[in-house]
């Protein structure tokens, strides 16, 4: 049976140091699970990752594992995924889970989370999907990069368009549903993986 909402999460390998971290994790797995979502996301068993996924299972979501081969040692490829798919190359991983969702959120993490929500959102601005991408600024970590973002607009390397392309927020909940409610309007079906 299709799941009524695909959401990729991109977050940290690592669980980082404040709680609001995990929380938030646990709160967007429940959050899932609880109206009948999926996740998409690396298929890893560590850090805010793992979290996310064990999670969205015991809410009773449906979780979707995307991992290189070469990784599946490192960052623990884990066996509670419903669909869990090694792939040959970073390259697929990110153009099927691109694929397979309806939007995009990226939670605190290090720099595999900021390359995939950057990545994700100029694809945005390429035209190559239009699918909404989020930021949950869980415990304030995002709010040096929020600033800087804001001084490149004002530097005039960014325009406001480009902000608007980007949803945040700092409350999980109103977050996913304004991510589901942008997704609803959306026509299903890009296929970025032809595109990429
Ligand atoms: P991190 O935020 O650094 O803990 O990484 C979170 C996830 O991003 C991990 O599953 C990484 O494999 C993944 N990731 C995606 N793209 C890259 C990349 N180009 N380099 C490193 N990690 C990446």
């Amino acid at each position: 049976m299709k799941s009524a909402f695909s959401i990729c999460i991109y977050c940290g390998s690592r669980p980082g140091e404040q709680a609001a971290y995990a929380d938030a994790a646990q709160a967007v797995g429940q959050w899932i699970g609880k109206n009948g979502g999926q996740l998409v996301y690396g298929g890893g068993r560590t850090g805010l990752m793992g979290l996310v996924a064990e999670s969205t299972r015991a809410a009773g979501g449906r979780v979707v594992g995307v991992i290189p081969k070469a990784l599946v040692d490192k960052e623990l490829a884990n066996p509670l995924c419903d669909e869990l798919h090694v792939v040959d190359t970073m390259h697929e991983r990110k153009a099927m889970m691109a694929d397979r969702s309806d939007a995009f959120l990226a939670l605190p993490g290090g720099i595999g989370t900021f390359e995939e929500l950057f990545e994700i959102w100029t694809w945005r601005q390429l035209g190559y999907h239009d699918k909404p991408v989020g930021i949950l600024n869980a415990g304030g970590y995002y709010d040096g990069m929020l600033a800087f973002l804001a001084e490149s607009v004002r530097a005039g390397f960014m325009n406001d368009w480009q902000m608007t392309l980007v949803r945040t927020g700092t409350d999980t909940v109103p977050l996913l549903e304004a991510l589901a409610e942008e997704a609803s309007r959306h026509p299903k079906g890009d296929k970025l993986a032809e595109v990429l």
